[in-house]
């Protein structure tokens, strides 16, 4: 039948004076109950772990949120096992009834959204805001993966005179999820929900940075009705049980969202066929990107200074789709970086929670010094034209601006992940393409121009996954941006789009002679 167009969860609106209240009171809930320890759930049960991590507020370490239990590769191997075991009833339990415990989610989320923003703004140091927005798109993936998957359950019927034909999907098998800490809740709930609706049992691992907001949603999944055995919350150290569970031959399917060292990394694990294994491994990678944004002479620069200042400092530059260079034609080269940097300089700096924070930490002491060193490399590279002060206290790292960039230099090049952006100059818009898709990246990429060629030739040339016009090239929405990139920024994969589920599917044809 004809379906409804997809309806996405809506923010918070914080010009509500009762709003900013609920925020305040979740924020002090919150905080009476840091510094609990969470657990591994394994086969439906909390399991002790030898060995904790202390998880800490970026914006003042002193504060643990949680301590999180890390599991042992025994653990590890007993999680894999009752994952096995679980799988073919999840796989005989109808599509309805598997997207029904995804709705059932989406609806613990929405009852605990204030108390979700919180976490997230504690645990990863992001503005209340964007906290918020997350917990939206968290709800939005639970639902879309939900009705996508019984879309594609009805597959499709080929018969002709004499032969029925069926095409059908069916899951996997055992998925192991492997999620970052910048989009702790959205991204982990996103590729768990689609792994475990397709009818995978699912193993997720987030990052330790963030892994008291991911027990949060081993909590909701559990409420929400998902089987033992069926979903596990495994968090530990990537480079052991992480590398463990990728290589082991009951693994079907890995889905990971990080860095392209680690996406890299495990796509080359995945490839290698262990002894008793008798498939082969899928591998579901989104990784960085380098995302430049085209500002042309006929641009509306108030649009182009807001936009970039947004894409390059919001959450601190810390998602894959943040801009990080920006490529200014020669004739507005002057006025554009003038009042880049003033915007820029202007803009509030501090603790996540704080409601005038406009940008807030980075993730912890080894991104600082790694952000800093790049800004180091920067100094002897290209002309430094923002520095701000930052607090002392809390992982912060003040929003750095480079101009006069030379395309190829190490911060016109590398994945920083940090608020730092590299200002190109170009002499004409062929010369801006070329330089904006000068980089094995290809993720997100901005265009701010109202000449309508250089949109039309833009939308054909400029190599991303997703492609902005006159808008800012973060914060893309489920069903609307399906969002993830190519080249070494991905597999191609496209979170909350219509292709997304297919990659947790073995599809199958049924052919009767009738
Ligand atoms: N989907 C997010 C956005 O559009 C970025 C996700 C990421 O950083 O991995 O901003």
């Amino acid at each position: 039948g004809a379906s409804l167009p997809f309806a996405n969860a809506p923010d918070t609106d914080y010009a509500q004076a009762d709003a900013r209240e609920k925020a305040q009171t979740a924020l002090q809930q919150v905080r009476q109950q840091l510094g609990k320890t969470y657990y591994p759930f394994i086969n439906g049960d909390y399991q002790p772990t030898t060995e904790t991590v202390d998880s800490v507020n970026p914006s003042n370490p002193s504060e643990i949120i949680g301590k999180v239990g890390l599991l042992s590769i025994d653990q590890a191997e007993t999680a894999l096992n009752a994952a096995k075991a679980a799988f073919p009833g999840w796989r005989r339990t109808p599509v309805k009834q598997r997207a029904d415990i995804l709705r059932q989610a989406a609806e613990l989320m929405e009852g605990r959204r204030e108390e979700l923003s919180a976490w997230i703004c504690l645990e990863v140091g992001k503005a209340l805001r964007e906290a918020d927005g997350e917990v939206s798109e968290a709800i939005d993936f639970c639902r879309y993966y939900a009705s996508e998957m019984e879309r594609l359950e009805g597959g499709y019927i080929y018969d002709v005179a004499g032969e029925t034909n069926r095409y059908v999907y069916q899951p996997r098998g055992i998925a192991v999820v492997i999620s970052p800490w910048n989009f702790p809740l959205a991204i982990a709930t996103g590729m768990t929900v689609a792994a475990l609706v397709a009818g995978n049992c699912t193993l997720l691992k987030p990052a330790e940075t963030s892994s008291v907001i991911a027990a949060k949603l081993a909590e909701i999944l559990v409420e929400a009705g998902i089987p033992k055995g069926v979903f596990q919350y495994v968090p530990g150290k990537g480079s052991q049980v992480g590398a463990y569970m990728v290589k082991h031959p009951d693994t079907h399917l890995i889905a990971f969202t990080g860095s392209q060292e680690v996406g890299c990394r495990i796509y080359a694990d995945a490839a290698i066929v262990q002894p008793s294994q008798t498939h082969l491994k899928r591998v579901i990678a989104e990784m960085g990107g380098k995302n430049g944004i085209i500002v042309d002479e006929s641009a509306d620069l108030d649009q182009a200074v807001a936009g970039v200042v947004k894409s390059a400092f919001g959450y601190s530059g810390q998602k894959c789709s943040a801009c990080s260079r920006v490529i200014v034609l020669d004739p507005i080269y002057n006025t554009f970086v003038e009042r880049l940097i003033e915007a820029t300089r202007s803009l509030n700096i501090g603790a996540a929670e704080l409601p005038s924070t406009q940008v807030g930490p980075v993730i912890d002491a080894t991104a600082r010094n790694r952000i800093q060193d790049y800004i180091e490399k920067g100094r002897q590279e290209a002309e430094i034209a923002v520095e701000c002060e930052v607090p002392e206290t809390g992982y912060f790292v003040s929003p750095t601006i480079f101009t006069n960039v030379s395309p190829d230099a190490k911060i016109a090049q590398a994945e920083i992940f940090g608020p730092v952006v590299a200002v190109i100059r170009v002499k004409d818009f062929p010369d801006a393409l070329a330089v904006a898709n000068g980089t094995k990246y290809a993720l997100t990429g901005g265009l701010y121009s109202r000449t309508p060629s250089h949109i039309d030739q833009a939308s054909t040339e400029f190599e991303v996954g997703n492609l902005y016009i006159n808008r800012t090239i973060t914060g893309a929405i489920v069903s609307r941006q399906p969002f993830g990139g190519f080249k070494l920024s991905g597999v191609g994969s496209k979170a909350g789009g219509p292709d997304y589920l297919l990659q947790f599917l073995e599809p199958r044809t049924i052919t009767e002679n009738i």
